[in-house]
């Protein structure tokens, strides 16, 4: 890639429909965090160039869990980049099948909207290339940072961290349905207190920023206080 000198990594967020994101992280090649729903991957593709990256010097896609909103465009980027794709182990069967079991409502909240979900909101399944335990490096994809196990929302779900404090959550903590800035626990969660010690987990190593697909992005004491501190003052009550 042309232009990027050192070794400094660049997020580029890439707005799809239904206020959905996915993630560009360049740096002397280029790694994809996610890739929206069905039909998203083409305007991923287009879009790849927008922001500096040849569609060669795109050398890994992380899918942060197998939700159709972040894996259902996989299909047709795999096809035509020939680009591996990596997975927790755990959530690999579902991308695989292309999601075909329900959510899970973690909150009233959620148990009020799963009734309401289409069904059948599944994808064109894939068969991934990596599948991750706990920790995976992303120097050989030409990104300094790492992946590292952040279950809770589904039991494989992913977060990538930079060296520069960022790290994409997918769905660990996203915005509110109005206040997109608030940070919030997903209404679909497979266990929430997975949840809370996944985002602990990510403060322990030093994340000051959190870039959700769902609004955001949050500030590390923003979600100290509007969700570790709460659940645990919540507990004490
Ligand atoms: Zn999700
Ligand atoms: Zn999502």
């Amino acid at each position: 890639m042309t232009g990027v000198k050192d070794e400094t990594v660049q997020i580029s967020p890439i707005r799809l429909k239904g206020f959905l994101k996915c993630f560009l992280l360049k740096g002397r090649q280029a790694v994809l965090v996610d890739t929206g729903s069905t039909g998203d991957g083409r305007r991923i593709r287009d879009m790849l160039p927008h922001h500096g990256v040849r569609l060669t010097d795109l050398a890994l896609i992380v899918i942060t869990h197998a939700h159709p909103g972040h894996a259902g465009g996989l299909a047709y980027l795999k096809e035509r980049l020939n680009v591996p794709v990596a997975v927790h182990r755990l959530d690999a069967d579902a991308l695989r099948q292309g999601f075909n079991r329900p959510f899970s409502p973690a909150s009233k909240l959620g148990q009020l909207i799963c009734p309401l979900l289409p069904r059948g909101v599944g994808y064109a399944g894939v068969e991934p290339e990596i599948l991750i335990e706990d920790e995976f490096d992303l120097s050989p994809y030409g990104v300094t940072g790492k992946v590292i196990s952040t279950p809770g929302h589904t039991p494989g779900s992913l977060s990538v961290i930079l060296d520069g404090g960022e790290a994409i959550v997918g769905d660990l903590v996203v915005g509110g349905l109005i206040r997109r800035r608030k940070p919030h626990i997903s209404a679909f969660a497979d266990d929430e207190s997975q949840v809370l010690a996944s985002i602990q987990k990510l403060l322990d190593q030093s994340v000051e920023t959190m870039y959700s697909t769902h609004g955001g992005p949050f500030s590390a004491d923003a979600v100290r206080h509007e969700l570790l501190e709460q659940a645990a003052a919540e507990r004490e009550r």
